[in-house]
């Protein structure tokens, strides 16, 4: 079985695992953090399986972008957003990243202290 076959991420994109889905289109997928670490934590991720930042390609590093402008459309939509929010990517081992399918963490609705893991 491979890695994607084992990813929890792709699990939730294809509807095996629930989640609660915030946005969708066809190259971006946002959901409810499980374990939320503000009033507002969403996971901000590509339908592809990329395992990290570092594995992005040149031809991939259009969902870098899909990723920021869905960030953007939440922070004009949601109220809750509207002083501000952080946008997050741990990567690797020494990141914190436990999930191993790209994904930005997207934290508001209330100051956030200026330390957080996420
Ligand atoms: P990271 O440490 O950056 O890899 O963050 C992974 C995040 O995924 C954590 O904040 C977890 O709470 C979250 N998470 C893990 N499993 C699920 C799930 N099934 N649904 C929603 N969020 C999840």
């Amino acid at each position: 079985m491979s890695a994607q076959d084992q990813c929890i991420f792709c699990k939730i994109i294809d509807g095996e695992i629930p989640s609660k889905k915030v946005y969708e289109d066809d190259r971006v997928l946002v959901f409810h953090d499980i374990n939320p670490q503000a009033k507002v934590h969403l996971l901000i991720i590509p339908k592809k399986h990329i395992p990290t930042l570092m594995d992005v390609t040149e031809e991939d590093m259009t969902y870098i972008s899909d990723i920021h402008r869905v960030a953007q459309k939440l922070g004009n939509e949601m109220a809750e957003l509207d002083k501000g929010f952080r946008l997050l990517n741990n990567c690797g081992e020494n990141g914190g990243q436990e999930v191993f399918h790209l994904h930005y963490h997207l934290m508001g609705g209330e100051k956030l202290p200026v330390k957080v893991k996420k």
